[in-house]
């Protein structure tokens, strides 16, 4: 079965729909948390300021634990 390019759930979000614009704006990725399990990400609207979302990734790279004495 054909599956789609990993590339896919990748892509990046530039519009999100704003429920104070009424329509979708450009939205600013923030850097939230960094998780054991991933990053979370906050996207804002760069038209009027509000929080329209946000996404969890699992890359783990930003993360280190660190090791027992
Ligand atoms: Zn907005």
């Amino acid at each position: 079965m054909p599956r789609p390019p990993d590339s896919y759930s990748e892509l990046e979000v530039s519009e999100l729909y704003c429920a104070k614009c009424k329509r979708a704006t450009p939205v600013r990725q923030r850097l939230l948390l960094i998780l054991p399990s991933g990053n979370k990400y906050d996207y804002t609207c760069s038209v009027c300021g509000s929080s329209v979302g946000s996404k969890m990734d699992d890359d783990t790279s930003a993360f280190t634990i660190l090791p027992p004495k």
